[in-house]
């Protein structure tokens, strides 16, 4: 029986995750944000001109020798202690020999038996429950160069004119992180797949190592996935789907791929050992390459660089350097902020809750700071579908508002549009404010003159209110903040409203 590979069959995940158990594996690639590249002494700025960052290590000339960048060895080890890691004594670089046309040496400088850091682990919660994700290795390399292809209408190499090649990147400091098989998440797989990544990121993040900007590949994941059927211990072949690049796609690409795999193992097919690529607009897989085998790399020991021995007090230096993690910073927030178990978890579900402590550090009250990180800009996070903390505001602009409205100076709906303009022109809030003209109109006679007009516009409604139902104020008052642009002073303006109508509550 022939199986068509990307047939994708009309199955429901929770029917498939009945009868299947996922394993899944994730390997994460960072950038490091070191000043300069892995082996050379080439920065690593982005978007300088093309082929302006070289010399003859990043550009593979004969002769050229490499030497290892101290400070990505440190960020590495950082990153391996963050992670409960052990940092090896001694290691070594690889040659992993593959040809790409924008890596001009034709092998990559990796590391391959022997890592600079192994066996850890990071715990993730999900649904109220702490899956451990067992960390297998964090290694060193290096990235390569980058393609365009010209004169195409995609973008792609079908249907191009030609190619160039831009030599910047190749050899800025990347590292691999790489898991152990994860079991036992049953359904939930996609969502640990997706935490997982989160808190990767956030922890690279408080290290200061990378910038960490999936969205500009400075993180970028490949995701494993394979299905047993329950009950039988051993895995399925795993299929890897490649550069995934957003917090989002982690979660669909592993779900589509659940369903896609038991399509087929239902038909009694056989899946394909491949890498796949993610389609954004689809949120499916689709066939890539047939996967290689690492003895297809032909590996072999760098001869050009020495080994790499980090002396234990240097190891035990950088220990005590790191800084307060994600985990334990969510702690101390949770009991200074006096958060319940189900708040915190849904700021760590929307994935706000660094923005929500750095919003209350830049001196706004913890209710205010979560109410605008899950509400307002949530929604706007929405619609752009992408997350909270990649919109083009600061945490300290967020406080900034916050601190208006309590001022009084702001009333929430010209916080919004302060937001909003902060959102398009990434200035700062009081040039919006002043800009915009958005200030709260506390002038007594203005707003008696707009209560005194909104009284004559709603003859119906001011009868009412003197009949006395006084809730019906509301729809004055509604009138006025209309008539003043949301400018006015709410509670200000029901209370001249009802004193014009001669009605005390
Ligand atoms: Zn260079």
């Amino acid at each position: 029986m022939t199986v068509r590979d990307d047939v994708q069959l009309d199955l429901s995940y929770d029917s498939v995750v009945r009868r299947f158990a996922p394993v899944i594996g994730l390997e994460t690639h960072v950038e490091l944000g070191t000043v300069s590249k892995m082996f050379c002494g080439c920065s690593t700025e982005f978007g300088a001109e093309p082929n302006t960052h070289t010399c003859p290590v990043c550009l593979g000339l004969p002769g050229a020798l490499p030497v290892v960048n101290a400070k990505a060895i440190e960020y590495t080890i950082r990153i391996g202690l963050a992670l409960n890691c052990s940092i090896a004594e001694w290691c070594r670089f690889a040659r992993k020999n593959y040809f790409y046309p924008d890596m001009p040496k034709n092998f990559q400088i990796s590391q391959y038996d022997e890592p600079l850091c192994v066996d850890g682990h990071l715990d993730v919660v999900v649904e109220g429950q702490t899956y451990r994700v067992g960390i297998e290795r964090v290694h060193m390399e290096e990235d390569t160069g980058k393609n365009t292809h010209v004169g195409g209408a995609t973008g792609r190499i079908h249907g191009a004119e030609y190619s160039l090649v831009d030599f910047n990147r190749a050899g800025i400091p990347l590292i691999e992180i790489v898991t152990k098989p994860v079991e036992g998440t049953g359904p939930l797989a996609p969502e640990v797949a997706k935490a997982y990544v989160t808190e990767l990121r956030d922890i690279l993040r408080s290290l200061g190592v990378s910038d960490v900007k999936m969205e500009q590949g400075s993180l970028r994941c490949d995701v494993n996935t394979s299905l047993s059927p329950i009950g039988v211990s051993e895995w399925g072949t795993r299929t890897e789907t490649k550069n995934v690049n957003s917090l989002r796609s982690v979660e669909r690409a592993v779900r589509s791929e659940i369903i896609r795999q038991a399509a087929i193992l239902d038909r009694g097919g056989k899946i394909k050992q491949e890498t796949r690529h993610f389609q954004e607009t689809t949120g499916e897989t689709r066939s890539g390459r047939s996967k290689e085998e690492a003895t297809d790399y032909r590996y072999f020991p760098e001869p050009d660089l020495v080994p790499v021995a980090p002396a234990r007090d240097w190891v035990a230096e950088i220990r005590a350097s790191l800084p307060e993690l994600p985990a334990a910073r969510r702690t101390r927030l949770k009991s200074e902020l006096g958060l319940s178990t189900e708040d915190l978890q849904q700021m760590v579900n929307a994935g706000v809750v660094e923005a929500v402590g750095e919003t209350v550090q830049a001196g706004a009250s913890a209710t205010e700071a979560r109410n605008w990180w899950m509400g307002y800009l949530a929604e706007q996070a929405n619609s752009r579908e992408v997350e909270p903390t990649s919109l083009p505001i600061t945490p300290a602009q967020v406080a900034r508002v916050i601190l208006l409205v309590a001022d009084g100076k702001l009333s929430t709906a010209l916080a919004r549009q302060a937001v909003d303009g902060v959102l398009q022109t990434g200035k700062d809030v009081d040039a919006i404010v002043a800009e915009r003209g958005l200030a709260v109109v506390s002038d007594t006679s203005e707003l008696t003159r707009a209560a005194d007009e909104a009284i004559a516009a709603n003859p119906d409604v001011a009868d009412k209110v003197r009949g006395g139902k006084v809730a019906a104020v509301g729809a004055l008052v509604g009138a006025v903040m209309k008539a003043t642009r949301g400018q006015a002073d709410a509670p200000a303006v029901r209370q001249i409203l009802l004193q014009q109508l001669g009605v005390s509550e």
